[in-house]
């Protein structure tokens, strides 16, 4: 039974941080890596970008975990006892720790009806398949108006390839974006090339052979190569509730990243942590997060202690467009569109009441820090107030 003085459940990028983090400190301590995927960790981002233009495989494999940490892939964990330091995995392995972390990430949400060849994607094999398809096939439906969606049909419209998007919302992005910035979208995607049927459910999907048929809720019938389905996620929590941790829309964590049961620390996408700058709880399923949290979870786990309060960005690519962003970003919030071309370069501020809680970079670059500040800055605002508000921006 291997014991490691570290032990990671997951080998995604959180992973990959907290291998770093964990060397920083104590470049001695024995650390495992239990990982789902047969892969060794890897950037996930360039899976609907980069990799569809001009990266390698290669180029995206991360360094820290393969040379600082045994790696046991294709090993799912089944079980946690906390009491005896002990996981299970599928294959009646144990491993035993002295400090254990959940990296464990999210799985894709699947449509509720008849889904024969949808490929939910997420990760590097999923990559691969879509790029086999694509070899051979031309015509490809997203299901999802998301960020994954909406960034895989970019890129397969971008590789020559027919796309059409399917989603419920009426705009790609519209339960993020303000209406207006969505709808432009929609229009943007369809300059481009991309069939965009918005208001338009899926009823199920049919495999032949290689050819699918996706029925949608209006009655039509799309005749295709492949399917991808782009949903969200749902954190995998199970193997933390079973084990007596607190979890709560993620596995809850304090400000050191530590979980409700002693010696066991959490980070990534399945953590939920307080924030009050982002207003309280919340889990965040982007890169900067896992790279930052997990780096500082690791040096936790050897003894530091060091509070998370870091106000995670993000970005995406669409075509030629871009954004980053910081906070929440939510329809659902009253937003403040402050632009200097409506799609093509402005900035939107989210405000709940009259607390801001997320920015949006739309196309205006190196504003980060500056939103990151005023978040934090933590008084509130009238909507007015926020116009222009970002010291750097070229309203010229
Ligand atoms: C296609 C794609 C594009 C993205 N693009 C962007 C972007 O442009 N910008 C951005 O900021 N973010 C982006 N993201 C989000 C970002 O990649 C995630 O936030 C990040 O990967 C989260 O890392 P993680 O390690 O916490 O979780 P995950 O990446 O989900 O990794 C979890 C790992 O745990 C493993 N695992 C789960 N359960 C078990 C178990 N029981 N036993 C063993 N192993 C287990 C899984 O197999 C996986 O390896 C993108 C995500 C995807 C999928």
């Amino acid at each position: 039974m291997p014991h490691y003085r570290y032990l990671i459940i997951g080998g995604g990028m959180t992973a990959d941080a907290v291998v770093n983090g964990i060397h920083e400190e104590d470049p001695r301590g024995s650390i495992g890596v239990i990982s789902a995927e047969v892969d060794p960790p890897y950037d996930r981002p360039p899976l609907t970008k980069g990799l569809w233009k001009d990266k390698t495989v290669d180029q995206i494999m991360r360094k820290a975990t393969p040379t600082e940490a045994t790696l046991h892939l294709g090993v799912t964990a089944t079980a946690i006892d906390p009491a005896t330091k002990t996981v299970i995995a599928g294959d009646d392995r144990s491993f035993t720790y002295d400090r254990l972390l959940l990296a464990t990430g999210g799985t894709p949400r699947r449509l509720d009806v008849h889904d024969d060849g949808v490929l939910y994607y997420r990760t590097l094999a999923d990559y691969r398949r879509l790029r086999d398809a694509a070899e051979a096939g031309r015509h490809f439906v997203v299901i999802g108006g998301g960020f994954i969606g909406a960034e895989i049909a970019a890129s397969l419209a971008m590789n020559g390839k027919r796309v059409t998007m399917v989603f419920p919302e009426p705009a790609i992005n519209a339960t993020r974006f303000p209406e207006r910035l969505a709808s432009f979208l929609n229009d943007y995607y369809r300059e481009r090339g991309v069939e965009v049927w918005p208001h338009t459910g899926v009823t199920g999907v049919q495999r032949h052979d290689n050819v699918f048929e996706v029925r949608c809720s209006d009655g039509r019938i799309i005749d295709c190569d492949g399917v991808i389905g782009g949903l969200g996620i749902e954190p995998n929590t199970a193997l933390a509730s079973e084990a007596g941790l607190a979890v709560e829309n993620g596995i809850v964590v304090d400000e050191h990243l530590r979980t409700s049961v002693p010696d066991i620390y959490a980070a990534g996408d399945v953590a939920a942590f307080t924030n009050e700058a982002l207003g309280g709880r919340r889990r965040v399923e982007h890169e900067d997060n896992a790279n930052t949290m997990g780096r500082i979870a690791g040096r936790n786990m050897t003894g530091a202690a060091l509070p998370y309060d870091h106000i995670p960005y993000f970005y995406s690519d669409l075509f030629d467009l871009g954004y980053e962003a910081v906070g929440a970003l939510n329809a659902r919030l009253k937003m403040e569109e402050d632009w200097k071309t409506l799609g093509r370069e402005g900035v939107v501020y989210y405000l709940d009441g009259d607390h801001l809680r997320g920015v949006l970079l739309w196309n205006v670059w190196v504003q980060v820090e500056a939103a990151r500040a005023l978040l934090r800055e933590r008084r509130t605002w009238r909507g007015d107030e926020l116009q222009g508000r970002l010291p750097a921006w070229n309203r010229a």
